[in-house]
């Protein structure tokens, strides 16, 4: 079974800051790390790969250095690693993103299972996983949280639901995006780090995918960001005491106040 993994670097904070000039992330002095949703992606790629056979394939768009997240997902198990990565990605938004993967992952072999984490935590949209199935064409399974059965044709998988959880069965390929009740994440094996140290990473320029130039990066994405910023905290709000009778006739004054 052909399994691939989509990874994103980010920065390794809660903190994120904007760059009130260009609108994009800063993420100069900030260290980078694997996003944690795709940690439970990587750790359920490579579990099928036990369960079933294949290899696992994970997948980065990003600067020169995301080949670091890659090493470590190969550390972590998964067998290869490619690096999408050009000048020409720059300010893609969600629907180029998936689009310069999509592209990426067409050019693989072939693939049975796609896994990418629920969202990432810099950019959090959830958006690039489903984006990826829809230029591909393949169905999605969103929220993840068991792989009750699969073999190399269909899957049975539980996906969280805000109520509990819905148990669906589609053929492959198919994409899944996981939540992290869906496994515990193992440690890099000191087999694994050794491997990761040696292993070559595929790189992949624009020049490398059957894209459209006019679909990648900033100018192939269709949403602009205007303007971020950090909304003003509101105030505490104010408490009105007494009996239900008085709470109510006060409010209903102090709404009156409001609505003139
Ligand atoms: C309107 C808009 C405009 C933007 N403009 C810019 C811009 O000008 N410049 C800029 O730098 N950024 C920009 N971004 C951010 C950029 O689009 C996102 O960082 C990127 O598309 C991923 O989206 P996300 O972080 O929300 O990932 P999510 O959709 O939350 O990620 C879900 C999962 O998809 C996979 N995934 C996500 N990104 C990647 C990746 N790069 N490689 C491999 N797998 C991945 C991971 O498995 C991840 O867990 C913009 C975002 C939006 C919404």
């Amino acid at each position: 079974m052909n399994i691939i993994v989509c990874i994103k670097q980010v920065p390794n904070t809660t903190d994120v800051r904007i760059d009130p000039v260009t609108n994009t992330l800063i993420r100069d002095g900030v260290e980078s790390v694997i996003n944690p949703f795709d940690a439970y992606a990587i750790e359920e790629a490579v579990r099928i790969k036990e369960r079933c056979g294949g290899k696992v394939t994970a997948i980065t768009m990003g600067p020169p250095q995301a080949e670091n997240a890659l090493k470590e997902a190969i550390g972590l198990g998964c067998d290869e690693g490619v690096l999408v990565s050009d000048r020409k990605f720059a300010g893609s938004d969600t629907w180029a993103t998936s689009y310069t993967l999509a592209c990426a992952i067409e050019k693989l072999e072939t693939y049975d299972v796609i896994l990418t984490g629920k969202q990432a935590s810099d950019g959090d949209t959830a958006q690039v996983g489903p984006g990826i199935s829809t230029h591909l064409d393949i169905p999605q399974v969103t929220y993840v949280k068991k792989i009750v059965e699969i073999n190399d044709k269909a899957a049975k998988v539980e996906r969280m639901t805000e109520e509990g959880y819905d148990v669906v069965e589609t053929p492959l390929p198919c994409l899944f995006t996981v939540v992290k009740e869906i496994n515990t994440p193992r440690m890099p094996s000191l087999k694994g780090m050794m491997r990761a140290k040696s292993a070559k990473i595929t790189k992949w320029t624009a020049a490398d995918l059957d894209a459209d130039p006019a679909a990648l990066g900033l100018d192939g994405s269709p949403t602009r960001v205007v303007k971020i910023f950090t909304p003003e905290a509101r105030k505490g709000g104010e408490m009105i005491s007494g009996s239900a009778g008085e709470v109510s006739k006060e409010l209903a004054e102090l709404l009156k106040g409001e609505v003139v």
